[in-house]
């Protein structure tokens, strides 16, 4: 007889008796233990989200198929985890517990199995815990957990020697990887775009949600219990003398969002998306690329001292960036947001969050347009100060996949637009025309923000402005952005950089418009952002290094 799980008398007794009706079958391989118990677990108790996907993209069978696939794959991956830790079937009783009270849960309250449900409810206190445990829940998780324990009851697995186990362990491994790999790499195109519009949705799915919401709750614990100490850097940083000359300079920072290169008319694009810019002058970089696909990478990293071959999500959370250094030696920083935060960037310099303002008329639903910011710029600038100064202007650029939200009525120089969240059934034309159009409204920003610097007196007064990273427009089937770096296309890293300043920018700080008009083909990246505005500014400091600063040699300065 194979081992047995020791049970109460009652249930033993109705265990007895369907083992009487089926009596157990000869023993099984631990691996298709684990494929039956995946599929159980994906069937019992997954009712919700098979719905939610259902109700969500109706009709849509190849998506609905990958992801029907995607679950069993996922719930194998943990079962075999466990059989691999040695503690397949208590390990599947486990998963398929929880995965019952979680349904439990998800169904009567309709709550979502992500981290912040999971910290709420471990920081219930018992009364509002006892509250919440019911008999209707004692009733549905029995319910749930009869098959779970009739199959580990009913079915023998085989005993393998230590070397069989290891072979056969790697072959499955094996086996799923490649059955994984091509249901992603055939559902891509529609699957990344599903998970991006349907954030809630990978919260649904069991026992998956409940157990990954696990461990991002105990990596946040373990980060409070031990600290990481911030690690400062360019503590000598100082400004010298020798750089004020004359009136304080101001450095106007546009952080763009998911702006791509090849789409700028200013760098050979067909169609006019710099209407404004290319009156003004302005220059456009034409070769600078990304340090990564997404937002949350490239934008601390472009800040960052390390580079993008060095970058460490981990390492640059915990150190001091290059705002702290501007800051230090004496240059007053400011951080103004209508993306999503700063990314932690921010979090040692005043900063606003514009678009928490529910009072704007920019705003809707959490969401407000870049014009917001013009207004912040315009308010900060109606105070002067006599310090040199960086304003950074987080914008919301090209954010998709909604890019028709992202210009006014008077921007749209470009229809028909794609107005449908799941961009993948929009005809690719009307997608780069949603697109192009939210461009025309970053270049009217940018336009406006320089016209402001134009008209302000107080500042020697400069623009950069630098995307965080591009985006796919539908080209091979691929669409907005995030995909690791290597197969990345270059519409994903390939970024524009804008560079204005005023006659007395220009003459106070030694630098020559021509000069950087010549430089504008040189291959840059967002490498060059933490060193190019140590130089803006002259700071000195042991961390700056020249080679990497775009301005570097345009610059006659003395000092
Ligand atoms: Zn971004």
């Amino acid at each position: 007889m194979h081992k047995q799980i020791h049970l109460p008398l009652p249930l033993l007794a109705i265990l007895q008796r369907l083992q009487l009706l089926w009596p157990s079958p000869q023993p099984v391989h631990p691996q298709w233990f684990n494929v039956i118990a995946a599929l159980l677990l994906s069937v019992q108790l997954n009712q919700h989200f098979i719905e939610q996907i259902m109700a969500r993209v109706p009709g849509q069978l190849s998506l609905q198929l990958n992801l029907f696939l995607l679950l069993p794959l996922l719930n194998f991956l943990l079962m075999w985890l466990v059989s691999l830790v040695g503690v397949q079937k208590s390990g599947f009783l486990f998963l398929a517990f929880v995965g019952a009270v979680s349904c439990y849960f998800m169904d009567s309250f309709g709550v979502l199995m992500d981290k912040s449900m999971l910290q709420n409810a471990l920081e219930t206190d018992i009364a509002e815990a006892s509250g919440l445990l019911s008999g209707a829940m004692f009733i549905k998780v029995a319910g749930l957990m009869i098959l779970p324990i009739f199959l580990c009851w009913w079915l023998p697995v085989r005993s393998q020697t230590t070397k069989q186990k290891l072979i056969h362990t790697l072959v499955s491994a094996l086996i799923w990887l490649v059955i994984t790999g091509s249901v992603l790499a055939n559902g891509r195109a529609e699957l990344i775009p599903f998970f991006r519009n349907f954030r809630d949705i990978k919260h649904m799915a069991l026992p998956l949600a409940p157990i990954s919401a696990a461990i991002s709750v105990s990596q946040h614990w373990l980060k409070e219990l031990f600290p990481t100490q911030l690690t400062k850097i360019g503590e000598d940083a100082v400004l010298p003398a020798s750089a004020h000359t004359g009136k304080p300079r101001l450095l106007i920072l546009v952080l763009g969002e998911t702006a791509r290169a090849d789409h700028f008319q200013l760098n050979g694009y067909e169609r006019a998306t710099n209407p404004q810019l290319s009156q003004l002058p302005v220059v456009s970089f034409r070769q600078v690329y990304s340090c990564g696909t997404a937002t949350a990478h490239s934008v601390p990293c472009m800040f960052s001292l390390l580079d993008q071959e060095h970058y460490n999500a981990d390492l640059a959370k915990n150190s001091e960036n290059v705002l702290d250094v501007l800051q230090r030696s004496g240059v007053a920083v400011k951080w103004l947001d209508n993306n999503s935060g700063c990314k932690r960037v921010c979090d040692r310099v005043p900063s606003k969050m514009l678009f928490e303002d529910k009072t704007n008329p920019l705003c809707h639903q959490g969401q407000c347009q870049d014009e917001i910011l013009l207004q912040a710029l315009r308010l900060e600038l109606a105070e002067p100060l006599t310090q040199d100064r960086v304003l950074v202007i987080h914008q919301l650029g090209s954010h998709g996949p909604e890019y028709f939200r992202r210009s006014t009525d008077k921007q749209k120089k470009f229809l028909p637009e794609c107005t449908d969240k799941q961009i993948q059934f929009c005809d690719v034309q009307t997608i780069k025309n949603a697109y192009d159009n939210s461009l025309i409204a970053t270049d009217e920003l940018l336009a406006n923000v320089i016209r402001t610097l134009q008209q302000q007196h107080d500042y020697q007064a400069a623009m950069l402005y630098i995307s965080d990273h591009g985006e796919s427009l539908g080209e091979n089937g691929t669409y907005l952005h995030g995909l690791p770096y290597w197969m990345a296309p270059q519409a994903q890293t390939h970024v524009p950089m804008i560079w204005w300043m005023s006659e007395e920018f220009e003459q106070k700080q030694g630098l020559s418009l021509d000069c950087i008009r010549e430089s504008r083909d040189t291959q840059l990246s967002h490498d060059y952002l933490f060193h190019s505005l140590l130089g803006s500014f002259a700071v000195q400091t042991q961390v700056y290094q020249p080679s990497l600063d775009f301005l570097q040699q345009c610059r006659r300065r003395s000092n």
